[in-house]
């Protein structure tokens, strides 16, 4: 890991810690993970994804949509996929 990915994921971090974790998740394998941070969240999309208020990443749906748009910019900062 280079130092300015270093940097950047330490970055991420620190958001989520001082601003809590963006509702914007994302599943990977079955795991779901902050799409800011990548910390693990769930492991179980239906444990974790209410589908109100939280945006899945790369999914249309229309509450995924309305989770976007409410988005504050906070939780836009360094969040992938949003
Ligand atoms: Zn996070
Ligand atoms: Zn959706």
């Amino acid at each position: 890991m280079g130092r300015l990915e270093a940097f950047g994921k330490w970055l991420r971090s620190m958001l989520c810690i001082t601003f809590d974790h963006p509702p914007v998740i994302q599943a990977c394998f079955g795991y779901i993970t902050c799409a800011r941070c990548g910390e693990q969240l769930g492991d179980n999309l239906t444990g974790i994804y209410n589908g109100s208020g939280q945006m899945l990443v790369g999914h249309d749906c229309d509450e995924c949509d309305k989770a976007r748009a409410s988005l504050r910019p906070i939780d836009r900062l360094l969040t992938e996929g949003v």
